[in-house]
């Protein structure tokens, strides 16, 4: 397979260490691995999996995963095409354009809109795919459209065509629908208003700063919030388990979400190890990597937070964090 790989797509190397390309540092090998530094290379690398067929994983910024220990078969295809081009307040991306990066040089062109993605980690194709977003706002509200890759051929799809929902989007739930190309909408603001969106950029990095562990691997929030708007919570037996008043309650909840990081709080969990997957001091709900984690100790950890939870309040944690490979 490797010499068929090779002589489709050029360099293809064996056994390369997902680790290093996980913002976790955690994950055995890829068996195959292809990084694509243009369009072309990453629709030929799409192509020739299928043809071959062959698994394939996609790999964008790594940032929302976690790979086990030993590692994946098949192709992964890393996206390294961060081609990017403003025309007037128009902007195209590649896929493999960090949102941070896109985010910077849009805000040079003096285009605003978006200073909430500010630290936001990871490509513009996994960002999409995801809806990612903070404070309320999220990719769906500056994508006017998205050129994706299916069965072997690039279309253009506006992106009222591609059903997004919080931190949701049909290409996730899709198979072989992948991002290559984003046109984002955005507006020429004035010398005010790019002002004001760098500092609000100032501001959500220093927040991000403030409030996440950013200084150990890992992967964002391993868990989703409790949204009570859609998810049926026995308020009496949540009260008891965490030990709070009916207005602490309130007051935790007053946007509708149970927050993952306050019943960790509450429960004594945050600290607790295994191996060297820690959950935050910081942040509860984000799992760290204290030096030498492997994939088997975030899920040992994981698996014992999510039973204390149920067994204490009765829910059902949900990961946000996506597992490969397991
Ligand atoms: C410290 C930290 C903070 C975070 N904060 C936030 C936050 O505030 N809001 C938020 O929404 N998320 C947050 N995240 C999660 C993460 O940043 C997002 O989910 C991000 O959009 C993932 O992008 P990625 O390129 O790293 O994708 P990866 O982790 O590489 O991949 C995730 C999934 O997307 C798929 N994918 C990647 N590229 C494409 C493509 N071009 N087409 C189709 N599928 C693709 C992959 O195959 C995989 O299934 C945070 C993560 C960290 C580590």
């Amino acid at each position: 397979m490797i010499d068929q790989l090779k002589q489709k797509l050029g360099e293809v190397t064996e056994n390369e260490s997902l680790a290093s390309h996980t913002t976790f540092k955690i994950g055995g090998p890829a068996k195959y691995f292809f990084e694509a530094k243009t369009k072309d290379d990453l629709v030929k690398a799409l192509q020739t999996a299928e043809e071959l067929k062959i698994d394939y994983f996609l790999l964008g910024g790594g940032s929302n995963l976690l790979v086990s220990d030993q590692g994946l078969d098949g192709l992964t295809i890393k996206q390294s095409n961060t081609t990017f081009k403003i025309t007037d307040d128009k902007v195209y991306t590649e896929s493999g354009a960090l949102v941070v990066d896109v985010l910077d040089k849009t805000l040079e062109s003096s285009l605003v809109g978006w200073p909430w993605a500010a630290g936001l980690p990871g490509t513009i194709g996994g960002a999409i795919r995801g809806n990612a977003g903070a404070y309320g706002k999220a990719m769906s509200d500056i994508t006017e459209s998205v050129e994706i890759y299916q069965k072997g051929k690039v279309n253009n799809f506006t992106a009222d065509k591609l059903g997004f929902k919080y931190r949701h989007s049909v290409i996730k739930e899709t198979p072989g629908m992948i991002v290559v190309a984003v046109n984002l909408k955005l507006k020429k603001g004035s010398t005010e208003e790019v002002k004001k969106d760098k500092d609000q950029v100032k501001i959500y990095n220093d927040r991000r700063e403030n409030t996440q562990p950013l200084d150990l691997p890992n992967s964002g929030c391993v868990f989703k919030n409790i949204d009570l708007t859609k998810i049926k919570v026995d308020k009496a037996k949540v009260i008891k388990g965490l030990d709070i008043t009916e207005e602490e309650y309130a007051e935790a909840t007053k946007f509708d979400k149970l927050p993952v990081s306050y019943i960790l709080d509450r429960l004594g969990l945050k600290g607790k190890t295994i191996g060297g997957a820690q959950v935050s001091e910081k942040h509860g709900a984000f799992v760290v990597n204290t030096g030498e984690a492997k994939a088997e100790h975030v899920i040992m950890l994981i698996s014992d937070i999510k039973m204390r939870v149920r067994n204490e309040l009765g829910i059902q944690l949900m990961e946000e964090v996506q597992y490969l490979g397991f």
